[in-house]
């Protein structure tokens, strides 16, 4: 897969305001800072997200419309708010009920900087996930910061603190390392979500053959 075509659909919050296509959405979250934005841009190879701006601030989830048949969804970043300690208390009511009953994520691109254990709310984050179904894809990002063994040395220790069945995906904007790889995980997820979609159209029309 490559993103032939993007375009910025807006910031929004509550599940009225968001597009109504029936396409899959995956979403990209991480703390404030892990280079989110950064990579977004990265990826769809344009200026499109905001590098480095106040962290914190914004609680509004960014649709870009990728080859008009796929959204990518910038989560606000976490791990800034002193008071609420917990991920969820953070990001809010509105994005919890986001992940909650938006029907259209086909999974979730969780970010941990590659030279820092995942914290407290990565934690919570991916139990959160978990408790919700979603598909998770973890990256670790900053990739350039390590030399080659210590890199590999981080994807095992995060493989193994949680529980994964591969080494996680390393990226580097500065280095163009692991594009292409994410670029086939999002194209999995992608693909999963419409199987699972075809299969429901299908067995409904079954259903409605035999009754
Ligand atoms: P966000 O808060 O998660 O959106 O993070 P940003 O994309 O604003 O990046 C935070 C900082 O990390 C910025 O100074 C970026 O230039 C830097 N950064 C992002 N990605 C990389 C990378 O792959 N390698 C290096 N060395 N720095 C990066």
């Amino acid at each position: 897969m490559e993103f032939r075509s993007v375009s910025f659909r807006g910031s929004y919050l509550r599940a009225q305001d968001r597009p109504k296509q029936w396409f899959p959405q995956i979403a990209f979250a991480g703390r404030s800072n892990v280079g989110k934005s950064s990579l977004l841009n990265w990826l769809l190879k344009q200026s499109v997200a905001r590098v480095a701006k106040a962290p914190g601030k914004t609680r509004t989830l960014n649709f870009y419309l990728v080859n008009d048949n796929l959204f990518l969804v910038d989560l606000p970043g976490y791990g800034y708010a002193k008071v609420a300690r917990h991920l969820r208390e953070q990001w809010g009511r509105e994005l919890d009920a986001y992940l909650a009953k938006e029907e259209r994520i086909a999974g979730v691109v969780s970010l941990i900087d590659i030279r820092h254990s995942p914290t407290a709310l990565d934690l919570e984050l991916q139990g959160l996930l978990k408790e919700l179904g979603l598909a998770s894809v973890i990256v670790l990002t900053k990739a350039d910061k390590l030399g080659r063994s210590k890199r590999h040395q981080r994807q095992r220790d995060v493989q193994s603190q949680l529980g994964l069945p591969s080494p996680p995906i390393a990226t580097s904007v500065a280095a163009g390392e692991g594009r292409r790889e994410l670029l086939r995980a999002v194209a999995g997820l992608a693909d999963s979500w419409r199987e699972l979609q075809q299969e429901r159209t299908h067995g409904t029309e079954e259903e409605k053959r035999e009754g």
